[in-house]
């Protein structure tokens, strides 16, 4: 990968590591432990519950990218990085801009 190419990946993954914190701190915030049933509606309790498995599941996600980008910013400088772990061939650049967390090709993703 080139020089520049690979400064501009890594300018992306730190923006959209920034991004995924604030992220992650807004869904902590709707995941809190819900008030008890006479606090709030039994309806609204309901919604509130619904919602907050959905809010759960996009922090677990969102949780999860912000490693994978943790640990590619940390490769980014490594001889190694970009290339797959299990063909050893060169991740196109088109995948690595779109999802840098990648650590396979598109073809060795599948297994
Ligand atoms: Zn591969």
């Amino acid at each position: 990968m080139a020089i520049e190419n690979k400064k501009e990946l890594k300018d992306k993954i730190i923006a959209t590591i920034e991004t995924l914190k604030v992220k992650i701190e807004e869904l902590k915030e709707v995941t809190k432990p819900i008030a008890p049933e006479n606090a709030i509606g039994r309806i609204s309790r309901m919604d509130a519950i619904n919602n907050r498995s959905v809010n759960e599941a996009s922090l677990r996600v969102a949780e999860e990218k912000l490693k994978k980008l943790e640990r590619a910013l940390l490769k980014i400088d490594e001889p190694n990085f970009g290339i797959c772990i299990r063909c050893n061939k060169p991740i196109p650049e088109g995948r690595l801009l779109i999802m840098p967390e990648s650590i396979t090709c598109v073809n060795c993703a599948q297994y």
